[in-house]
């Protein structure tokens, strides 16, 4: 039972976040970790664009899906599992899966022998550290991540949430990037012809997060540096709505429109890390 050391001297100096696409008609970010040497490791989270397309978006990026060592899926909907992942023959990389997500995982036709299972924090590669959260969404949750460096920037990705809980305030308090669902506009959400089984579905309390509740668990975050604004609703949103609930935040705001992405965003090593190195951590 090996504890693993977290100390700049392990390797990944920097690390920076491009959403490659957000919205229920398909999720994809790509995060790159950058070592001191000049070596770098590419991980995505979610996988709910086509394989061919999620390689399209990475070239224009100027990474390469054969670059790819890590997957981090949040849950199995399919706008952030796409089918054509289980189908491949070979993948050049670990998909990491909750345990609770075991049984989706296999319903989407994900092999058992492709998952890479975990219930806690764990490293997926030298000197990055992640962590999760369980949430609430639907009938089989989410799992919000977060993963800190050793040079102390830290990233959050949490989307699909039903709700705010302490859990992921917890979790994700004070990365430098945060990218987190600000799914709807409560007045267009009730002003749209949507059925009335819909609206309760999203709005309560297991769906999806509104403008408001994002802004509001980003108050409580207190993230760092830059905030990404991710999922808006392509009927019940619009960028220019989700980004005036952040207006005067002491931080730098994207806010890619429906299905649409943003450009690299650097997690800056600004500070020593700020989570205390966990002694029941595995490598
Ligand atoms: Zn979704």
């Amino acid at each position: 039972m090996a504890s693993a050391a977290f100390g700049p001297s392990d390797g990944a100096t920097r690390a920076r976040l491009s959403v490659l696409a957000s919205g229920s008609s398909g999720n994809c970010s790509a995060i790159e970790f950058r070592r001191r040497d000049g070596s770098r490791r590419l991980a995505l989270v979610d996988l709910g664009l086509s394989p061919r397309r999620t390689q399209k978006l990475l070239h224009e990026r100027g990474v390469s899906l054969s670059e790819v060592t890590d997957a981090f899926v949040t849950h199995f909907d399919r706008d952030h599992f796409h089918a054509g992942w289980a189908a491949r023959e070979h993948l050049p990389f670990a998909i990491h899966v909750h345990e609770r997500h075991e049984v989706w995982a296999r319903r989407c036709g994900l092999a058992p022998k492709r998952m890479s299972l975990f219930d806690g924090p764990f490293m997926p590669m030298p000197g990055v550290r992640t962590s999760t959260s369980e949430e609430f969404h639907d009938e089989m949750g989410v799992i919000a991540y977060r993963f800190d460096i050793s040079s102390g920037a830290s990233l959050g990705y949490a989307t699909d949430l039903g709700s705010v809980t302490s859990d992921l305030i917890d979790l994700l308090h004070k990365v430098s990037v945060l990218a987190i669902e600000s799914n709807y506009c409560p007045k267009l959400q009730e002003a749209s012809p949507r059925p009335a089984f819909l609206k309760r579905r999203i709005m309560g309390g297991a769906g999806h997060l509104s403008n408001q509740q994002a802004a509001h668990a980003t108050e409580l975050i207190e993230p760092r540096d830059h905030v990404v604004l991710m999922h808006l609703s392509r009927d019940c949103n619009a960028p220019g709505v989700a980004q005036a609930a952040h207006d005067g935040r002491p931080y730098a705001l994207s806010v890619p429109a429906h299905g649409e992405g943003t450009d690299w965003i650097d997690a800056p090593p600004d500070r020593p890390a700020v989570r205390t190195p966990s002694a029941e951590l595995h490598v």
